[in-house]
């Protein structure tokens, strides 16, 4: 993007952008309310819906109620107009979703994970992918993007930087894929793609500010502010699992001490060896279900340090909500009492006023719904929007 000071092509994609976000999320909605809720007038916003609808990108769905007059054609976003792909990357399995573009699933598919070489996961990445192309129903647009969630660093370019559970440093992921498929890739952090996932289409809808704690073989965080996803001057905001809750705590593997994932994630059952009947959270939760106490007990736990954590986040973010997502969210049954207490007890009065905590409600599904989204985004964005300028 160079130019934008009367560029008339690039603020026409700009008003387009705006009138379809609009009509996304008020739908169905009338073009006269276009109009007042976006404050372009009622000329530009009837051009724009009709480009818009000759590129299948609208559909009208018949008279809504009038106040007065005639009665207004109700707009609605044509979501089936094409399908894009979220990849939720693990340390132990690859789970993927084909989406419309409302985020609505439509077909799943998952792989293990044993090796980690590059190679070896794209490979079954690109596998994978295909898979779920394939049962994409016929659209206009087809098959829009994949958006893939990495648990690691991620550089504007879609590369990662740095991925110490999967022993990765300096891959070109998106250069790779992109290679391969043949379509636009985005590559995301997976706590900020599950941010955006649940943001979009999950819990934090009603949100502007919003903490996403993602819980499992670290901590990561997702951090949106005023509506907009947060991520520092260089892209690797929210690496809270590294934030220090034991001055003098556990030696960690980035160098600090007493980092908050050693205590909250998958890392603290390394310390219960011989007292858990696993290392694996979803074989925890059934040992829990089953009523093992020291299972019980260790989830209680996590529940303490995640609150302990939450505390420091809040008293620094002031968030309207903070959402627990990652495979430790499936322990809610047992994390949530011992969580919620800290955090009544140790957050700053005002801060915790209208302020909540909940979980993911899109389970463990946030992460591919969000990287689906952000390819979703690339496709409809303000600057990129498909609808060719004339
Ligand atoms: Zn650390």
């Amino acid at each position: 993007m160079t130019r934008i000071t009367g560029d008339q092509a690039l603020v026409k994609k700009i008003n387009t952008s705006i009138i379809l976000d609009t009509i996304r999320r008020h739908a169905p909605i009338s073009r006269a309310k276009v109009s007042e809720l976006t404050g372009l007038n009622k000329a530009t916003v009837s051009n724009l819906v009709q480009e818009l609808s000759a590129h299948h990108l609208l559909q009208e769905i018949g008279p809504g109620k009038s106040s007065g007059g005639r009665k207004p054609q109700m707009l609605l976003f044509n979501g089936q107009a094409g399908y894009a792909i979220g990849v939720e990357l693990s340390v132990n399995q690859m789970t993927a979703i084909l989406t419309d573009l409302e985020g609505n699933i439509v077909a799943e598919a998952e792989d293990t994970l044993i090796d980690h070489d590059v190679e070896t996961v794209t490979k079954h990445m690109i596998t994978l992918v295909n898979r779920l192309v394939k049962q994409a129903p016929p659209s206009p647009y087809g098959m829009i993007g994949i958006g893939v969630g990495v648990p690691g660093m991620v550089d504007g370019d879609g590369t990662i930087l740095f991925a110490p559970n999967l022993g990765w440093d300096m891959v070109p992921m998106r250069r790779m894929l992109e290679e391969e498929l043949g379509l636009p890739v985005t590559i995301d952090n997976e706590a900020n793609a599950g941010a955006q996932g649940e943001l979009r289409f999950g819990a934090g809808q009603d949100a502007r500010h919003l903490l996403y704690i993602s819980a499992g073989s670290g901590i990561g965080s997702g951090i949106i502010i005023n509506g907009e996803l947060y991520k520092g001057a260089r892209g690797y905001a929210g690496e809270s699992g590294h934030m220090s809750i034991e001055a003098d705590g556990k030696a960690c593997s980035c160098g600090n001490r007493g980092c908050w994932e050693l205590y909250a994630s998958e890392k603290s059952y390394a310390d219960k060896r011989g007292l858990l009947p696993s290392n694996r959270t979803s074989e925890l939760v059934s040992h829990a279900e089953a009523g093992h106490a020291e299972t019980i007990r260790h989830f209680q736990e996590i529940g303490r340090y995640l609150g302990i954590g939450i505390t420091n986040l809040v008293n620094g973010f002031n968030p309207q909500s903070v959402i627990i997502g990652g495979p430790l969210s499936d322990a809610k049954a047992w994390i949530e009492d011992s969580l919620q207490q800290v955090v009544a007890e140790r957050t700053l009065p005002y801060h915790r006023e209208l302020m909540e905590i909940r979980f993911a409600e899109l389970g463990s599904r946030s992460t591919m719904i969000g990287a689906a989204y952000s390819a979703i985004s690339q496709f409809l964005g303000p600057v990129r929007v498909s609808v060719p300028a004339t």
